[in-house]
C-alpha cells in the first residue's frame, strides 16, 4: 500500500524530472529507438540505482539479484541505505547528503538480508541538476567478481522475459526513456551504440574514459573491438613481469599465445544468439594494453528485426592482473622467474599429446648441478640463490625460444624441447649448457665454479608417458653423475653412440676445416664409344686424426646443418678449378671436372659470385667445370635455385643430374630444366646382369635421355659384364669401381698419363 504510493510518487516526480534533462545526456544518444536505452541499463553488469532523497525509485535487474529481490518493486520506495551493511549506513547517508564528486569510487560494504555481505565499489553521481533530490548510484562487485555463469545465465532469461513482456516495455519507455539516456551518459561502463550497418553511432563519456576515444574518434567507424585480439596470457605476463623486468621471464612471456582477431567471432555469435559477452586484451587511443569485458546485444523491433546494437563495455585490467598475477605465482618458481615442476609437467604433457599426434619427437633434459650444495653450506644461502639465479639466466640462452627451461626445485633444473625434428639436436644443447655452466660464476664477489650433469630422454622412444619421461631423464642424469659429472648421457644405449659421433664429427668438423684435414679424390668417367676419359667427379674426403676416413655421406649432412657448407662448398669448387687447370698445365688432353653441390649452396645468394670466382682465378673457361645436382634437391627447390642453376647454365656451365631414378621426377617433367647430363643412380646399376627389371629401367631411362637430347651416364659400375650391357643399351659414359676409384689427385694425375701415353710400338 506504502509502497504503491511512493510509487506513483517517485513516477510523477519522474515524469517532471525528464521535462528538464541534462542536455549532455541527451545529445549523446538518439531520443526514438524504442526502450533500447531502458534495456541497457537493465543489463549492465553492475549495480545501477536510482534514488530520490535517499529514497530508491529505480533498481535494475542486476541490482535486483544482488540484493535477492524477485523484482524491483521489493526496493522502491525503500530507504537506500538499508541495503547497506549497518557499519556503512551513516557513511554512505553522508555522502548521498553532500555534494559527491561524480565518478569518484568509494569502498562499500553491500548488505543481502541480514547475514550476507559483499563489497562493492560505489560511486554517485547527481546527474540531474534541475532536482538535487534526484541521485544515480553505481556499484561494482569486488568479492563476487567471477559469479557462477549459470547465475548469470538465469538472470539474463529472467530479464528477457520481462523485457518481451509488452506492456512492461511501453509503459516503461514513455516514462523511463530521457532518464535511462541521462543515466547512460553517467554509466560507470562504456557504451557503444552501433547502427545496422555496425557503424559507431554514439557513444557515452565513460567510453572515451575506458579507451581516450571520443565520440569525434569513432561515430561512422566500425567500433573499436572490431581490431581487439585474443591474446592467450602473453599481455597480461608482460605486464606482470614489467617490474621484476627479468629477461628469462619475458623471453618466456613471449612465448605465450597465438592472437586471432576477434571481430568475425563477436559477430558471427552475437547475429546467432543475440548476443556476445567476453573478455579480452584491448588497446586505447595511445596505444596501451587494457583489458575489457564487452556484453554486445542486438536491439530488435516488434517484428524481431534488428534496429541495432547496443554494447557496453568495462575496463577489467586491474582484475586480469591480479588473476594473472595469482596464476604467475601458481605456476612460477619466485626466486628463478622459470615455470616450477607443476607448470612444466602441464607443458611436457601437452607437448607429447601434440608429438603422439604429428608423429614428432619431444626431448627431455634433465639438469643437476654439481657443486652446489658446496657453494650453499660454504658460501652461505644468498650466495646460492644468487648461483641458481644467473644458474636459470644461462640455460635460457642455450635452449631456442620454443624450449622450456624450468625449475623443479633445489638445483634440478629441466629443458623441454617440443617438436625436436632431429634427436641430434639434444646433444648440441645439452654441450652447449655443460660449456655455460663451466664458466666462473661471480656472485657478490665470490668466484664460484660449478658444472652439470645432464640426462636426456627423447619421446617416443623412451618412454610415452610424461612421468615415465622425467623418470628415465632422471636416471640418465645419475648415470652421468657416476660417469665422473661434468657431462651428459642419454637414456639409451644406442641413442648415446650415434649421437656422441655424430657430436664428435661436428666438433672435429671445424678442426678439419682450419686444420687441412679435408681434400679431394677424383673418380674419372669413361665414353663408352671412343674410349676416352671424358671428365673427373671431385668426391670429398675428410682424413680425420681421431675418427680415421669419415665418409662424406656422414660428415655432408652435418655440415649443411651447422651452416658450414657453404664456405666448405666454395673451397670445393676453387679446389677442383685449381686442379682442372693444373691438369692443362700437365699438358693433358682436356677433362672437366665435376662438383657436387648441396642445397644449402645453390639457396645461397653469391652463389653464381663464388663460381666465377672460382673460374677467374684458376683462369679455367665454364666448360671445365660442371656440377652435380641431385634430383631431389630440383625437386624440392623453389624458383630462385632454378634461376641461380639457370644463370650457371647459361654461362656455359654444364649441369649434371645425379643420382636419377632415386627421387619422383619423370623425364619428360626434366625437359624444363637446364640439364645437360642424366647420371643414373648405382643402385639400378649394381644389379643389371642380374635383375630383369632393374635392366628395363635403365634401358628405358638410356632410350628417354637420348630423346630428350641428354647425355646418360651410369654410376657405380663395377663389372665387364654390367659394362657391356651398358654399352649395348646405349648408354654413353660410365663411372665407377670398374673403371677407377676415386683416388687423390697426383694419383689421378698418374692415370690420366697412363692412358693418354702412346701405345708402345709393336703392341
Ligand atoms: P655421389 O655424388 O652419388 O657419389 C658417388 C659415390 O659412390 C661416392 O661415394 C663414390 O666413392 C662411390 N662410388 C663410386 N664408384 C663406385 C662403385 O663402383 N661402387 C660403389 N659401391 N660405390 C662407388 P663417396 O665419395 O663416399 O660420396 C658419397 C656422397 O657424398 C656423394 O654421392 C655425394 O652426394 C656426397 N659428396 C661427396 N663429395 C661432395 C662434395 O664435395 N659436396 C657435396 N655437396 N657432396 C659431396
Ligand atoms: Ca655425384
Ligand atoms: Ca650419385
Amino acid at each position: 500500500m506504502r509502497d504503491d504510493k511512493i510509487n506513483a510518487m517517485t513516477r510523477r516526480r519522474k515524469a517532471r524530472t525528464t521535462k528538464a534533462p541534462a542536455r549532455a545526456g541527451r545529445a549523446a544518444f538518439p531520443a526514438k529507438s524504442g526502450d533500447w536505452a531502458y534495456r541497457l541499463v537493465e543489463a549492465v553488469p553492475s549495480l545501477i540505482c536510482l534514488c530520490h532523497k535517499g529514497l530508491v525509485t529505480y533498481l535494475n535487474e542486476t541490482g535486483c539479484r544482488w540484493f535477492g529481490l524477485k523484482s524491483a518493486k521489493m526496493a522502491i520506495g525503500r530507504p537506500f541505505a538499508e541495503f547497506m551493511h549497518k557499519d556503512d549506513r551513516r557513511a554512505v547517508a553522508a555522502r548521498m547528503n553532500g555534494r559527491a564528486v561524480p565518478g569518484e569510487p568509494f569502498p562499500v560494504r553491500l548488505a543481502r538480508g541480514k547475514s550476507k555481505i559483499f563489497h562493492a565499489e560505489m560511486t554517485l553521481t547527481r546527474f540531474n541538476r534541475a532536482d538535487r533530490g534526484a541521485l544515480l548510484v553505481q556499484a561494482f562487485d569486488t568479492t563476487g567478481q567471477r559469479k557462477s555463469d549459470a547465475a548469470q545465465e538465469n538472470a539474463r532469461d529472467k530479464l528477457q522475459r520481462r523485457l518481451s513482456s509488452e506492456a512492461m516495455a511501453r509503459r516503461r519507455v514513455e516514462d523511463d526513456l530521457s532518464l535511462a539516456a541521462q543515466v547512460i551518459s553517467n554509466l560507470g561502463e562504456g557504451v557503444i551504440i552501433l547502427d545496422q550497418r555496425r557503424r559507431v553511432r554514439s557513444v557515452n563519456p565513460a567510453f572515451t574514459r575506458i579507451t581516450g576515444f571520443t565520440a569525434k574518434d569513432v561515430v561512422g567507424r566500425l567500433a573499436p573491438f572490431e581490431h581487439a585480439r585474443e591474446k592467450g596470457k602473453a599481455v597480461a605476463r608482460k605486464k606482470a613481469n614489467r617490474k621484476a623486468a627479468s629477461k628469462t621471464a619475458s623471453h618466456i612471456a613471449n612465448k605465450e599465445g597465438g592472437e586471432a582477431k576477434l571481430g568475425p567471432t563477436i559477430w558471427a555469435t552475437t547475429e546467432r544468439d543475440g548476443r556476445w559477452e567476453g573478455e579480452y586484451w584491448n588497446k586505447t587511443k595511445n596505444g596501451d594494453d587494457y583489458a575489457e569485458r564487452l556484453s554486445l546485444s542486438t536491439v530488435i523491433d516488434d517484428r524481431g528485426r534488428i534496429l541495432q546494437y547496443a554494447a557496453v563495455i568495462s575496463d577489467i585490467t586491474k582484475r586480469k592482473e591480479d588473476e594473472e598475477r595469482i596464476l604467475y605465482q601458481a605456476n612460477y618458481d619466485t626466486l628463478t622467474k622459470l615455470p616450477n615442476r607443476s607448470l612444466f609437467l602441464d607443458r611436457l604433457n601437452r607437448a607429447l599429446a601434440t608429438a603422439a599426434r604429428a608423429r614428432s619427437k619431444v626431448g627431455l633434459m634433465f639438469i643437476d648441478l654439481d657443486g652446489f650444495k658446496l657453494v650453499n653450506d660454504t658460501l652461505g644461502h644468498d650466495i646460492g640463490d644468487l648461483l641458481l639465479r644467473e644458474t636459470s639466466e644461462r640455460l635460457g640462452h642455450c635452449v631456442r625460444v620454443s624450449d622450456t627451461v624450468a625449475r623443479l626445485g633445489g638445483d634440478e633444473f629441466t629443458v623441454l624441447m617440443p617438436n625436436l625434428d632431429d634427436p641430434s639436436h639434444a646433444p648440441l644443447v645439452a654441450q652447449r649448457i655443460l660449456d655455460s655452466l663451466s664458466k666462473a660464476f661471480h656472485l657478490n664477489g665470490h668466484e664460484s665454479f660449478v658444472s652439470a650433469s645432464i640426462g636426456i630422454t627423447v619421446f617416443p622412444e623412451d618412454a610415452t608417458d610424461a612421468n615415465e619421461l622425467l623418470k628415465n631423464a632422471d636416471s640418465a642424469m645419475y648415470r652421468a653423475k657416476e660417469l665422473g659429472k661434468g657431462n651428459y648421457q642419454f637414456f639409451t644405449e644406442e641413442l648415446n653412440r650415434e649421437l656422441t659421433e655424430r657430436l664428435t664429427i661436428k666438433n672435429g668438423l671445424a678442426k678439419a676445416i682450419s686444420g687441412r684435414e679435408l681434400s679431394l679424390y677424383y673418380q674419372p668417367k669413361l665414353d663408352l664409344k671412343g674410349g676416352a676419359i671424358t671428365g673427373v667427379e671431385a668426391l670429398m674426403r675428410w682424413n680425420s686424426k681421431e675418427l680415421g676416413v669419415v665418409s662424406p655421406a656422414r660428415f655432408i649432412p652435418v655440415l649443411e646443418e651447422s651452416g658450414l657448407m657453404v664456405e666448405v662448398g666454395a673451397w670445393a669448387i676453387e679446389t677442383a678449378c685449381r686442379q682442372q687447370r693444373a691438369w692443362q698445365n700437365a699438358g693433358l688432353p682436356p677433362v672437366r671436372v665435376a662438383v657436387n653441390l648441396s642445397t644449402r649452396q645453390l639457396r645461397d645468394p653469391s652463389f653464381v659470385a663464388v663460381v666465377e670466382r672460382a673460374l677467374e682465378e684458376s683462369g679455367i673457361g665454364p666448360d671445365g667445370l660442371e656440377i652435380e645436382i641431385t634430383e631431389n634437391l630440383l625437386m624440392s627447390e623453389a624458383g630462385t635455385a632454378i634461376a641461380t642453376l639457370r644463370k650457371l647454365h647459361d654461362r656455359g656451365i654444364h649441369v649434371t643430374l645425379d643420382d636419377f631414378g632415386t627421387g619422383y621426377s619423370s623425364l619428360s617433367h626434366l625437359r624444363r630444366y637446364p640439364i645437360d647430363t642424366i647420371k643414373i643412380d648405382g643402385s639400378f646399376v649394381s644389379d643389371i646382369a642380374t635383375n630383369p627389371d632393374d635392366a628395363e629401367i635403365i634401358h628405358t631411362i638410356i632410350n628417354m635421355g637420348k630423346t630428350l637430347n641428354r647425355t646418360v651416364v651410369a654410376e657405380g659400375v663395377e663389372s665387364a659384364a654390367q659394362t657391356s650391357l651398358l654399352r649395348e643399351y646405349g648408354c654413353d659414359e660410365i663411372q665407377g669401381y670398374y673403371l677407377c676409384k676415386p683416388l687423390p689427385a697426383a694419383a689421378l694425375t698418374e692415370f690420366l698419363r697412363e692412358r693418354t701415353r702412346p701405345p708402345k710400338a709393336g703392341q
